[in-house]
């Protein structure tokens, strides 16, 4: 076993870890970035980047199916090829990987070790059963795993996961699809595309990210005619069988559903990958699920030279949100103890799905009653949309009683992916309602429905005076 001397530790090269890599290193220290699985990172190899090339899929046989009410006839049956459909899908992402582990590959080899890291005592880490580290300030950014609740487990190879759906070399015929976050959204509705039998079960009824009552219920209506999307219903059983899984399910109106799939695919939320790190070992402070107490704005754990950011930390499991964290807390390492806080972009979070999801600046939950007004838009007559026939959609814009800035958002409609980005730098910027509709809006575009929405928010602001 040899021991390494480190200014800074960085365990885990994701996508956290790798800017905390860079940013440590920029600061002139020296520092070591371990990686106990794979270079290559979650968002390329099992996350982001397939889960988008699996909707692009879904969303070219989409168009081919509602081409007909263009007056444009596909004649002949369509037919979706599961195997090549997931050969492009690995195909691709094989390439996006290659991407990020040639990046990893540039890192000298001094300053990368391979292997599990766990804690043997503060800033003292084992890496694998090769060295240990020797660390004056350590980053956790080890991400986050799949949670599979304990009654699927029965399941064997039957249960699958993100990850798993990325290696399919076919697709499947009936799937169903437990949990209704991001992932369980978007992966249902994509294989729902492709041809699959899907089944979402919501156990908590929620969808997505979404808090605001009214464009919950909207969504629940939108994704039940997408797919069967059965909502506050809970699993009962999980049983294996020979080519296939049952579940027993018993939904909201009471009544239980006996159904045999070829595989459930569980998205009910990710876990931080701490367990392993053998936390116990140090002085770290640790709440009830063992995580460390850390500051969200600095990223560190009490007074300890220890820093997490990214999935790790469990706050906000976003690719743009891991870079950042992970930025920050490499500079916060090797500046040790001078730390400084994290600046925050304004909150934004997309659900790729059709229509959209979007959540902007703060959520609807999380504002004080009576202080806000709320502007909506339905996108159901808006021009745009409805010459695409993508005229599906409600939108609440939520602006401060007082200062007229613009707090929020939440949705669900069209181009959400890119009206989410005006409204995040607008509400980044503190703009009021009255600047952003200032500000030029073209002619037809579905922007025209953020306008109305905007203008509505207005007109309510007038009778509170
Ligand atoms: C299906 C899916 C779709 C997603 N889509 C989006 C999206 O569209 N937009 C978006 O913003 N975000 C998306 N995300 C979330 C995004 O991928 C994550 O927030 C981001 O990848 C987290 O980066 P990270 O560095 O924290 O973790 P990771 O990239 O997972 O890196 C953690 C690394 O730590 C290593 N590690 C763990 N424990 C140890 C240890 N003890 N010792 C050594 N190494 C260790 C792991 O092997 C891993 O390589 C998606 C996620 C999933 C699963």
């Amino acid at each position: 076993m040899r021991t390494v001397h480190v200014d800074v530790a960085v365990i885990g090269a994701g996508s956290a870890g790798l800017p905390a890599y860079r940013a440590a290193k920029a600061e002139g220290a020296s520092v070591v970035l371990i990686e106990g699985g794979v270079y290559g990172t979650t968002c390329a190899r099992v996350g982001c980047m397939p889960s988008k090339l699996l909707i692009a899929a879904a969303e070219a046989a989409h168009s081919v199916s509602r081409a007909a009410a263009f007056g444009v006839h596909v004649d002949g049956r369509v037919r979706i090829d599961g195997h090549e459909v997931m050969q492009r899908v690995r195909r691709e992402r094989d390439r996006f990987v290659g991407f990020v582990v040639d990046s990893v590959e540039r890192i000298p080899d001094e300053d990368r070790l391979l292997g599990h890291a766990r804690f043997i005592d503060d800033g003292l880490l084992q890496v694998g059963d090769h060295t240990n580290v020797l660390a004056r300030s350590v980053v956790i950014a080890t991400g986050s795993s799949p949670v599979i609740p304990e009654k699927y487990h029965a399941l064997g190879d039957r249960v699958v996961v993100n990850d798993d759906v990325f290696e399919w070399t076919d697709l499947p015929a009936k799937v169903a699809v437990v949990g209704t976050g991001v992932i369980g959204l978007e992966l249902g509705q994509a294989l729902s595309r492709l041809g699959v039998e899907v089944t979402v079960i919501a156990p908590r009824g929620r969808v997505g990210p979404l808090t605001d009552p009214a464009i919950v219920d909207y969504a629940r209506d939108v994704f039940g005619e997408a797919f069967r999307f059965e909502s506050r219903s809970e699993v009962e059983s999980a049983v294996r069988l020979e080519d296939g899984a049952r579940l027993r399910y018993r939904r909201e109106d009471g009544v239980l559903v006996d159904d045999v799939f070829d595989y459930v695919l569980v998205a009910a939320g990710r876990r931080p990958n701490i367990a392993g790190l053998d936390l116990h070992n140090t002085s770290l402070e640790l709440d009830g699920d063992g995580m460390p107490v850390y500051d969200p704005h600095t990223l560190q754990a009490g007074a300890c030279p220890v820093f997490i950011a990214g999935d790790a930390n469990g706050a906000l499991m976003l690719l743009h949100e891991a870079a950042d964290e992970g930025r920050a807390a490499g500079i916060n390492a090797a500046r040790f103890p001078r730390v400084v806080a994290l600046d925050r972009r304004a909150p934004i979070s997309v659900v790729f799905t059709d229509p959209g999801i979007a959540v902007v600046g703060k959520r609807y939950a999380d504002i004080a009653a009576d202080s806000f007004v709320v502007g909506e838009v339905n996108f159901e007559d808006q021009g745009r949309s409805r010459v695409m026939l993508r005229n599906v959609g409600l939108m609440h814009v939520y602006v401060d009683k007082v200062s007229r800035r613009l707090v929020g958002a939440e949705w669900t409609g069209p181009d959400a992916e890119h009206i989410a980005h005006l409204l995040a730098w607008s509400v980044q910027m503190n703009l009021s309602v009255d600047t952003v509709l200032d500000m030029a809006f073209y002619h037809p575009v579905v922007e025209e429905g953020l306008r109305t929405a905007l203008r509505d928010a207005v007109a309510k602001l007038a009778q509170t005076r």
